[in-house]
């Protein structure tokens, strides 16, 4: 008896001093009779804390519902053998910090023996690279950037299972902060968000936006940036609300990236560490997705006057022509070609015919529709899509352009006058037009009459003849 009490206090020494986290309990009660330093260390608890293994698990568990589903089939599974297989889990702390636990047992008569291994930093380094590859994959497949965001969004939340997190991007133009992704936070609480501007005591975000620098507000009701955003921390049950400006490669704000806590909280190292991670994760994918988008847009842009191109017009004719038949609304196209360019070039020089083109674009832009397309289809051809006009507004809105255009003018690199003409071909859709080739056919015939005619005048295609306006 003496010499196993010997043993006994030898093995807990020994226990003691080894870094791997230690318990054993009965088998037959489930009560926790033995835990080492490095158990303490780890989770915080003394042995008094501790009373059985299920209501222990039960306690460090993420939900009740990981115990059942997860922890308890895993013992039921290897109770039997000599040594459990190594579970993976996810285990609160007595502080309610998180960490990442590699656990097993084994069974030798009652006694069940406990060891706990922290992987928590080999595991968010390995979350974190999956994180970035996933966030980039999704870049290269050009999805859209608030689902790219919202990957963000839940990879700290899941490495930080007690935080909400929003990133909002910045809207330059007009000097607010707009939604990019908060998956956690209520619809009402988006929405009063989404828009606000940027300045100082504009909660965490707009604050820490407006100052270029990371805010801390530890308690949400007791500080000066959110005395009049309280109503919405309520209805949005947050409480502590620790923000990040994310900045691109050249410095430029992008947006914010903010953790918030239910509780009003003080961020640890551990803490500022992941809102450095977050914040240049968002950074990346915000200007990956921008350079992508730019890309794409040059394929369906032309550099010169920043219209649409030719591609990109047929797309959009191919679209509508066929909901217009469908769904029976009127559509008109025109095709607008500067009169006598070759002229303009050679007389005044390209650089100047290309002030031309440009001015032309503008002054198009100025006179048409919202939901009119115009495009560059050639050198110095535009075609123009008018979805939802009848032939009478078609003309009028051609006349219009032509009018416009003949009264405008440009300087010449030697400050000379330029002044220019166009002439345009009207086309509606008829019942019997099936294909986009068709009635941009018969806007160019009517194009070509113009030209005919004198140019400078806008000619209507018609089922026989063409007829001058
Ligand atoms: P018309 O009234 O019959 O249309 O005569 P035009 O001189 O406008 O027609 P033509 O087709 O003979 O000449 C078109 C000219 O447009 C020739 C070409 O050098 C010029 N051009 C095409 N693209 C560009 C461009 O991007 N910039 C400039 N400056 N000129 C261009
Ligand atoms: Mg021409
Ligand atoms: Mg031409």
């Amino acid at each position: 008896m003496k010499d196993s009490q010997n043993n006994e206090v030898r093995l807990e020494d020994i226990l003691n001093t080894t870094p791997i986290a230690v318990s054993w309990s009965s088998l037959s009660s489930g009560r926790i009779e033995y835990i080492n330093k490095a158990f303490s260390e780890l989770f915080g608890f003394v042995l008094g804390d501790v009373l059985d293994t299920e209501s222990w698990f039960l306690r460090v568990s993420p939900q009740p519902a990981y115990y059942q589903n997860v922890i308890a089939p895993w013992i039921h599974k290897y109770r039997d053998n000599a040594s459990a297989h190594d579970l993976s889990a996810t285990l609160f702390c007595k502080d309610n910090s998180v960490r990442h636990i590699s656990m097993c047992f084994s069974t030798i008569g009652d006694k069940q023996l406990w060891y706990f291994n922290d992987i928590t930093d080999h595991w968010v380094a390995e979350e974190r690279l999956r994180a970035r590859s996933d966030m980039l994959e999704m870049v290269a497949k050009s999805s859209a950037l608030k689902d790219i965001l919202n990957v963000i969004v839940k990879q700290i939340q899941q490495e930080s299972p007690l935080s909400l997190c929003s990133v909002l991007l910045f809207d330059k133009d007009e000097q607010c902060l707009r939604l990019g992704a908060a998956p956690s936070f209520p619809d009402v609480y988006n929405q009063a968000i989404d828009g606000v501007k940027i300045g100082l005591n504009v909660g965490s975000c707009g604050t820490a936006a407006y100052l270029g620098q990371r805010v801390i507000v530890e308690d949400i009701y007791d500080h000066p940036y959110w005395a009049d955003y309280i109503q919405l921390a309520r209805q949005a049950e947050v409480a502590a609300c620790w923000s990040d400006p994310i900045m691109s490669s050249k410095g430029d704000l992008l947006g914010t990236f903010a953790i918030y806590k239910r509780f009003s909280s003080t961020p640890s190292e551990k803490d500022f560490e992941l809102i450095n991670f977050a914040s240049n994760l968002a950074s990346i994918a915000i200007e990956s997705f921008r350079a992508q988008e730019a890309l794409q847009k040059r394929a369906y842009f032309d550099h010169l006057t920043e219209l649409a191109n030719r591609g990109y017009f047929f797309q959009q004719c191919e679209t509508l022509l066929n909901q217009s038949r469908e769904k029976h609304f009127p559509l008109a196209i025109l095709m607008m070609d500067v009169d006598h360019f070759k002229k303009v070039n050679d007389e005044f020089g390209h650089k100047t015919g290309d002030l031309v083109l440009q001015m032309l674009a503008q002054m198009s832009l100025s006179i048409l529709r919202r939901d009119d397309l115009i495009a560059r289809i050639g050198g110095e051809e535009f075609a123009i899509l008018l979805p939802f006009t009848e032939k009478d507004e078609a003309i009028r809105i051609a006349e219009q352009l032509r009018e416009s255009i003949e009264s405008s003018m440009v300087l010449s690199l030697d400050h000379q006058e330029v002044f220019f003409t166009v002439s345009l071909g009207v086309a509606c859709r008829q019942d019997g037009d099936c294909t986009v080739d068709d009635i941009l056919n018969k806007a160019d015939k009517a194009l070509y009459q113009a030209k005919a005619a004198g140019r400078n005048c806008v000619f209507l295609a018609m089922p026989q003849s063409n007829t001058l306006f």
